[in-house]
């Protein structure tokens, strides 16, 4: 009943190819096109293992059970297969259609309608010659012209959504479509031939050909590990994200990035993949260390004029079973909303007239300073000082005169104080200043130096000029041990006083 020829044989092993491939496409589908492929390399299979029984059988009328069979298998396969193909090349939303998936439908239920019932028309095969070595040459009618063109139809579409995917898409996701394409003309190219009677005549190589590409297929797909990270579904939608995206492998290197990586990064994606983020990045030296399942947030400051700044998350990256094959980094372009941020800051630290720091600041700032001095016991000062009789200048000039007064006072201090120097505006026309590494003496010489320079500071405002002065109260936190800032404030305010009372324009220290 069955004959094993060297046909028989190479059917077998590559129905037995066709086997593994199609249980490891079962088990690896974890996209929509990883399904369509499973059901294509089924249908691919069944066609396979009837063909060398077809090939094995000795008696016609088994051969033309299993030649039947044969295209059952074949037919399903084709529109799988394309679907397939259009789903890897991001066209699920034309499979969606009504037509298309009637079209799906309609080429193999009739084709196999065709096939199965020849033995009642003859118009698939009108006759069958006996040849040597147990084949048969199966006489082509019309309607196998009509199977021939519909289920070539379904490998144009094949070809072409594959020429699609190989020019689109990440340097991954275009090799892996070049690899199919590869595969799925040399199949072709196989049925061709059978097609022109080239070989030996009556062996349809065709479904030898297919385990080859089934096996190319899936090495295509799911042989290189990042590919299972990155299903080309979501490609489109990672590639429009402004947000950069970078994936690690397990050992840290770039395998697959967004546009917009490669443009934050300044470089094109091919000349970064492959190489090591730490190369690329410079991450706080801790964040790479952190185990790889650890999801870790920070921001980092990208040098370079304009300075930018990101959010960054690296995420781990898990497989089925849960174990680590690398490492999602998101970047998040902060740098507009940094600059905000600081800028709404520097408002909240600033006094807007005179551009000094504030009261509320000052302390901030200061309270620190005194904390060191202490424990390092080394000499601080604070100098107090009011502006004399402002209220006059205000009524004599006007209050916009007294503005200018106090925007030059501001001006002055910025210019004269020492880059350890703390000063602000303390209050309407009063001014504090914090020396660090400065005793009373020091202080009392810088709060002299500065009393004479308002004094001689001209005043211009419109057509008036006009010169105004200060009284200044000094304490020095060796002599008085305060121990706060606040302490230190009202003993200068004590002194300022005493200036004030003692005729204004002029320097006292607390004693
Ligand atoms: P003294 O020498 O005793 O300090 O006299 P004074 O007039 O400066 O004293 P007082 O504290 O009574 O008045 C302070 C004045 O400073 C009152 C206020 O109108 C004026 N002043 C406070 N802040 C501003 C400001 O931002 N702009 C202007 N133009 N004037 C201000
Ligand atoms: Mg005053
Ligand atoms: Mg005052």
């Amino acid at each position: 009943m069955f004959t094993i020829t060297p046909i028989v044989i190479a059917v077998l092993i590559s129905t037995a190819v066709n086997i593994v491939v199609t249980a490891v496409s079962w088990h690896r589908k974890t996209t929509r096109y990883g399904l369509y492929f499973a059901l294509g390399m089924t249908g691919v299979t069944f066609w396979t293992l009837m063909s060398s029984l077809d090939y094995a059988a000795t008696s016609l009328n088994l051969k033309i059970l299993f030649a039947t069979l044969e295209g059952w298998g074949y037919m399903s396969a084709h529109p799988f297969f394309a679907m397939f193909a259009m789903s890897f090349a991001g066209y699920d939303w034309i499979l969606e259609k009504k037509w298309a998936k009637a079209f799906f439908i309609f080429v193999p239920v009739t084709n196999t309608l065709w096939v199965t019932t020849n033995s009642l028309h003859g118009l698939v095969w009108r006759g069958f010659i006996q040849k040597a070595d147990n084949v048969v040459v199966f006489v082509h009618g019309p309607a196998y012209e009509w199977i021939f063109v519909s289920s070539h139809l379904l490998t144009v579409i094949i070809i072409i959504s594959l020429a699609i995917a190989s020019f689109k898409g990440s340097v991954f996701s275009r090799r892996q479509g070049q690899i199919l394409l590869a595969s799925i003309l040399f199949a072709e190219g196989t049925n061709i031939a059978y097609n022109l009677s080239f070989g030996v005549e009556g062996v349809d190589w065709t479904s030898v050909a297919f385990s080859v590409i089934g096996a190319l297929f899936l090495w295509a797909l799911y042989g290189q590990k990042f590919l299972d990270i990155v299903p080309i579904a979501r490609e489109k939608l990672i590639d429009s994200l402004r947000d950069g995206m970078i994936v690690l492998d397990s050992q840290g290197r770039i395998v697959d990035m967004n546009p917009s990586a490669a443009k934050m990064m300044g470089h094109p994606s091919n000349k970064l993949l492959g190489r090591r983020i730490e190369t690329l990045l410079h991450f706080p030296p801790s964040i790479l260390d952190q185990p790889p399942d650890k999801e870790v947030r920070f921001e980092l400051e990208v040098g370079g004029t304009p300075q930018r700044y990101f959010d960054v998350l690296i995420s781990p990256l898990l497989n089925d079973n849960a174990n680590v094959v690398g490492r999602l980094i998101i970047f998040r372009d902060n740098t507009e909303h940094k600059i905000i941020q600081d800028e709404l800051q520097r408002l909240a630290r600033t006094d807007a007239l005179t551009g000094l720091f504030n009261r509320g600041y000052f302390f901030e700032l200061t309270e620190k300073e005194l904390a060191k001095s202490i424990r390092y016991n080394r000499p601080l000062s604070l100098i107090l000082f009011d502006l004399d009789l402002f209220k006059e200048v205000n009524d004599k000039y006007g209050h916009r005169a007294g503005d200018q007064a106090l925007i030059s006072i501001g001006n002055l201090l910025r210019r004269e104080q020492r880059e350890s120097d703390i000063a602000a505006r303390y209050g309407g026309e009063e001014f504090v200043l914090l020396l660090s590494e400065t005793d009373i003496n020091g202080a009392a010489t810088t709060a002299e130096r500065l009393r004479k320079l308002i004094e001689f500071m001209p005043v211009h405002n419109d057509e008036d000029t006009f010169q105004i002065s200060g009284s200044f109260g000094v304490a020095g936190k060796e002599l008085t041990s305060a121990k706060t800032i606040d302490e230190l404030i009202s003993q200068a305010d004590q002194a300022l006083y005493e200036a004030k009372r003692d005729g204004r324009n002029r320097v006292v220290c607390y004693r």
